[in-house]
């Protein structure tokens, strides 16, 4: 027997209403802002996620999925910002009016262990904000996953932000936090003194409870709370906080909010849910003004997020899957046929038993999967009529087939 692989998941039709609801709402959401939907493949040459997402992070160096074909190296998407960027750049959207704001959803895939919250292949929805470096921008798709979160009935959420600054602060911070840790490296863990070399901040983003005691040392504090940023980024962090409070979004500063991605620049945030356990977070973003230039195109400030909707969905509360409108009962197939055209032109749902098996087995089956019961027997066919049982109530009436569809409700 073939059984599907290790951490994917099939959507089942229990399932899949749900999945279909939160696309649904975040098509609703992101429309109302005037961002569109741009769909990317699933495929993209390795060099794209090797120097868009960066080749000093976990994805890059330990989760992708890549293979040969005609002796080229491709991935299977770990995240869409690359593959966004890329399509972007190549379909000359900077000469399009400024700024283009896109969203996304679908598969990607990291080779990660698999454990509640985490698969190997999973579903992320995004947004991206190209051409503006204003701080409303950082505001506005905040404000997006906050509205896409409450119309999916989240409202409890914590958001916390932080401001990496720009290239240069981020050196005078980088070179801090290495002095400050130089004597702690041999109580770090592995991984950290792998980031040490290649990207220290990173160390800061790290989970393992021994090196979390290490930051809480009064001198590395001091580092990390220090306000090392300079006066613009600054100035813009304060903007972001001022429009969110505007927006009446409660947010948490977290001086430690790094984000895992090598790109990003300014602000950094993260949504987070107690009632996830240790995998908790939703969503994930900041701004990358340097990504665009970085893959070949022109310099193009640009913002954005993505959140994982398996832990969307084992959020949010599960409302009943509609159930069938009509279940035509008939022992006359091409009757039953005809009437369940007619519904489904008028937008009822309806099926008939298409192995035309006795009145009172289709009725048992109606009952269990309908809120109605049409029934056309030959009594009905003789008489131009149909019998309308409404299945919750036990009601049942007999009308003409002209004036049936008005008593559906
Ligand atoms: P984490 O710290 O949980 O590994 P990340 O920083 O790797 O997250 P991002 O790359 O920012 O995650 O992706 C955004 C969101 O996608 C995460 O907040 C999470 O909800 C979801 N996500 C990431 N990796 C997985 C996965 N392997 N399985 C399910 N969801 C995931
Ligand atoms: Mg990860």
């Amino acid at each position: 027997m073939i059984q599907a692989q290790k951490g994917t998941k099939d959507i089942l039709p229990t399932e899949s209403y749900i999945w279909q609801d939160m696309e649904y709402k975040a098509k609703k959401i992101f429309s109302l802002a005037n961002f569109q939907e741009i769909r990317t493949p699933i495929f993209e040459a390795t060099e794209l996620f090797a120097r868009g997402v960066g080749d000093s992070t976990d994805i890059v160096n330990k989760e992708m999925y890549t293979f040969e074909k005609s002796e080229r190296s491709l991935t299977l998407r770990p995240e869409n910002t690359a593959g966004v960027v890329r399509a972007f750049i190549e379909h000359g959207f900077s000469r399009l009016p400024q700024p283009v704001k896109l969203w996304y959803k679908g598969p990607m895939f990291r080779y990660e262990r698999p454990q509640a919250g985490r698969q190997r292949q999973f579903h992320q929805v995004g947004v991206e904000m190209f051409g503006s470096a204003e701080p409303s921008a950082d505001a506005e798709v905040i404000n997006l996953a906050v509205k896409y979160l409450n119309e999916l009935g989240l409202n409890d959420l914590e958001i916390e932000i932080n401001s990496l600054g720009c290239p240069e602060c981020r050196k005078k911070y980088r070179d801090a936090i290495k002095d400050v840790l130089k004597p702690y490296l041999k109580d770090l863990c592995e991984d950290c003194n792998f980031r040490y070399e290649k990207n220290p901040l990173r160390i800061l983003d790290c989970k393992v409870d021994s090196c979390k005691a290490i930051f809480e040392k009064d001198e590395i504090q001091k580092v990390i709370l220090g306000d090392f940023i300079c006066d613009d980024c600054k100035e813009h962090f304060d903007k972001v906080q001022e429009y969110l409070n505007v927006l009446n979004i409660p947010f948490k500063i977290n001086k430690l909010l790094v984000r895992g991605l090598d790109y990003y620049n300014r602000t950094v945030f993260e949504i987070k849910s107690n009632n996830l356990g240790s995998q908790n977070a939703v969503c994930g973003g900041g701004r990358y003004d340097s990504l665009v230039e970085t893959l070949g195109g022109p310099t193009t400030p640009a913002v954005g997020w993505a959140m994982g909707m398996e832990r969307l969905f084992s959020l949010i509360s599960k409302s009943e899957p509609n159930r069938l409108d009509v279940f035509v009962v008939s022992e006359n197939t091409s009757e039953a046929m005809k009437i369940v055209e007619e519904l489904r032109h008028n937008n009822f749902s309806a099926e008939f038993d298409y192995a035309n098996r006795k009145f009172k087995k289709q009725l048992d089956k109606a009952a269990k999967s309908a809120k109605y019961a049409l029934i056309l027997m030959d009594d009905e066919i003789k008489s131009n009529t149909v019998t309308l049982k409404n299945l919750d109530t036990s009601e049942q009436i007999n009308v003409p087939r002209s004036s049936y569809l008005e008593k559906i409700i």
